[in-house]
């Protein structure tokens, strides 16, 4: 009983939600999410779902920690550099909190492992900082029909997009010919909060089936004009990925 009375004080402001209540958050308490980068997005992201009660929690990131991190990646702290990144982060949220699981996964992901790693995952967050991963995220999870929440920032800008299978459009219908560059990006530290918190936002939604999802619609932040911009899409008839569904 002692659990219980902790938890509804612990989630009183969000239990207090019309949309929510407690059989929402006891949905939260049950969810599982995969979180894959725990950069500047993913941090973000980590932190709002594991102080939201999300029970589970993944973490891929094969990196480590790095001074040159901290700027953005609040997720980690000077005492962790030189630790794995998923473990920098398990440590960290255990101590925002301790009711939660957290499932460090210190690997990179591939085409190879993908489908085990998002397997028993309910949502999967995509923050890495590369489109290569977020193709592979695209695909594995149409195949295996798993949400999938992507993010990405770069400079003084990012943008948030949802990819809800089996319907299109999916990732690959708007970034099909997008490569990876050769050069580190500069990166404004709280752009990154923005939109690694709309990606809280929107995994929460889908979560919970409230709101609108922002499917088949891509928000952009522009913070040096300081507006928000929405870009609709439809599904690609030649996409190799979402038309097999
Ligand atoms: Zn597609």
């Amino acid at each position: 009983m002692k659990d219980r009375k902790h938890s509804l004080l612990r989630y009183h402001r969000q239990i207090i939600l019309s949309y929510i209540g407690k059989e929402g958050q006891e949905k939260l308490n049950k969810s599982k999410v995969l979180i894959v980068g725990a950069g500047g997005l993913g941090s973000v992201v980590a932190y709002y779902l594991a102080s939201s009660g999300i029970g589970y929690i993944g973490i891929v990131d094969p990196d480590i920690v790095e001074l040159s991190n901290l700027q953005r990646q609040i997720l980690h702290n000077e005492e962790h550099i030189g630790m794995p990144k998923a473990i920098s982060a398990m440590i960290n949220l255990k101590k925002l909190n301790s009711e939660i699981n957290i499932l460090p996964y210190p690997e990179e992901i591939n085409k190879r492992n993908v489908f085990e790693l998002i397997n028993s995952y309910d949502i999967v967050v995509a923050c890495p900082d590369n489109f290569k991963t977020r193709f592979i995220l695209n695909d594995a999870c149409f195949k295996l029909q798993k949400p999938l929440v992507v993010g990405a920032v770069s400079e003084f800008e990012g943008h948030v997009l949802n990819v809800i299978p089996p319907e299109g459009p999916c990732y690959n219908c708007l970034f099909e010919d997008a490569k990876d560059e050769n050069f580190v990006q500069g990166i404004l530290a709280p752009v990154a909060g923005i939109i690694g918190s709309i990606q809280a936002v929107e995994t929460l939604k889908i979560l919970l089936s409230i709101g609108e999802s922002l499917h088949g619609r891509m928000l952009i932040y522009d913070a040096l004009k300081d507006i928000f911009r929405e870009v609709k899409f439809l599904k690609n008839p030649s996409c190799q990925i979402c038309k097999r569904c």
